[in-house]
């Protein structure tokens, strides 16, 4: 192999994926098999953060940044003065091994432009996965990108090499990719999606029959919402998100602030990302999968967006008064829930605590509850702890813990500690 042609394509490769953050895995747990190598098995595979802070796998790249499509928020459009190149399937498996026996990584995160077509781009993706699955006998973690627009046949046999897939829905309204990439359609984004979830619930009936049948996608399906690239509210993206996890069962919804590198008409004249919005975006998105919310009690038409200074979950706690505060010892699980501060832990830990005996303010701190924000939610015994405050006051004490813990995370970010 030519590798210093090959170290110039890596270079900007590597670069031209960074902006894909649907990278994050597993969920995978293939061991070894004998005269194999490679192993999607418990440590799933290896992650760094790329010097801009996104969580990226060690080997990240694009097959090709050539694309016969414009989507005017993406440094690879066609009508975009770039440099371009491709890797064959046979150098990015050759690639991969050597990286994997040099123990640079553990897994290959593969996505691309659409090169000539989407059915040709998957083509190249499968021919890719097949080399690594079956001739280098590769047991590692592969998560490869499907086309939007990919005839199902094609996703179905992609599915069967790879342990994650995910088609990148970026726009989360059907005027948004009319705005700003029109070659693209919900249903062309929509139709691999449910190709993957079919194979997979196919797959999981035949593997109830036998062990022996192969996974199918088996660390499922994720998608990226691309934030502030269009107007669309943080209701939108919410509902949307809501909807895929219960329609077609999405493993992950990764959310992507946009980053305005690039000018063009449609595009949004923001200053820098709107990472405050994607935070918010991913607690609510937590609220959705673990807490039992859903999209329209977070969001409503009267607030479609986040406040930005509290979190999602003390915003609802806050605009409803006539459920809090609520009793410690007696409130259901879903209730304990969404108290600011109780997390999934801590209501198992009461409600197993409280089979034993009636709990006090003192016991909930032996179980190791944090009451900081909780006290102003809930009773103990019948008595309230977060003394005599009005509702503007406890969302003063919110917002000063709010602060506090963002300034924490801030600090962790730079190596500090306090
Ligand atoms: S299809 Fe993908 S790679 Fe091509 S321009 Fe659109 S976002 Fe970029």
């Amino acid at each position: 192999m030519d590798w210093d042609g090959i170290q110039e394509k890596l270079q900007i490769l590597s670069d031209a994926a960074k902006y894909d953050v649907s990278c994050s895995s597993s969920g995978s747990r293939r061991a070894n098999q004998k005269g194999g190598i490679g192993n999607a098995a418990c440590s799933g595979i290896c992650h760094t953060w790329s010097s801009d802070g996104r969580c990226v796998s060690l080997l990240k790249i694009l097959m090709t940044n050539y694309c016969i499509y414009d989507c005017a928020y993406c440094v690879n459009r066609c009508s975009r003065e770039t440099k371009r190149a491709m890797l064959t399937p046979e150098e990015i498996a050759d690639i991969t091994i050597q990286f994997y026996r040099r123990n640079y990584i553990e897994g290959l995160f593969l996505s691309s432009g659409v090169y000539q077509s989407p059915d040709t781009t998957t083509e190249l993706l499968i021919r890719t996965a097949r080399l690594l699955r079956d001739v280098y006998h590769f047991n590692g973690y592969i998560h490869m990108k499907g086309i939007p627009g990919t005839d199902e046949r094609l996703i179905r046999e992609l599915g069967q090499y790879v342990d994650r897939l995910s088609v990148n829905i970026e726009l989360p309204s059907s005027a948004g990719l009319r705005l700003l990439a029109p070659q693209k359609t919900k249903q062309s984004i929509l139709l691999p999606m449910r190709a993957v979830r079919a194979g997979i619930a196919e797959r999981q009936e035949e593997r109830k029959k036998s062990r022996k049948v192969p996974a199918f996608v088996p660390a499922g399906q994720t998608t990226q919402l691309i934030i502030g690239a269009t107007p669309d509210s943080d209701r939108t993206i919410l509902r949307l998100s809501e909807s895929l996890y219960r329609h077609v069962s999405l493993k992950r919804v990764y959310y992507s602030a946009y980053v305005p590198m690039l000018h063009g008409p449609g595009l949004p004249e923001l200053r820098t990302p709107p990472l405050l919005r994607e935070h918010r975006l991913y607690q609510a998105d937590w609220l959705l999968r673990f807490y039992q919310f859903t999209a329209d009690e977070i969001l409503s038409d009267d607030m479609p967006d986040f406040d930005l200074h509290l979190d999602p979950k003390a915003c609802w706690a806050l605009r409803h008064p006539e459920v809090f505060p609520i009793e410690i010892n007696r409130a259901s699980y879903h209730m304990l829930l969404r108290v600011p501060g109780i997390g999934v832990q801590s209501a198992r830990r009461i409600c197993a605590a409280r089979r034993q005996a009636w709990l006090s303010y003192d016991s909930l701190r032996r179980l190791g509850i944090v009451l900081k924000r909780a006290k102003y939610f809930i009773t103990c015994r019948g008595r309230y702890y977060g003394g005599h405050t009005g509702q503007g006051e406890i969302r003063r004490h919110l917002l000063q813990d709010e602060g506090r813990s963002r300034y924490e995370e801030v600090d962790l970010f730079s190596g500090g500690t306090i």
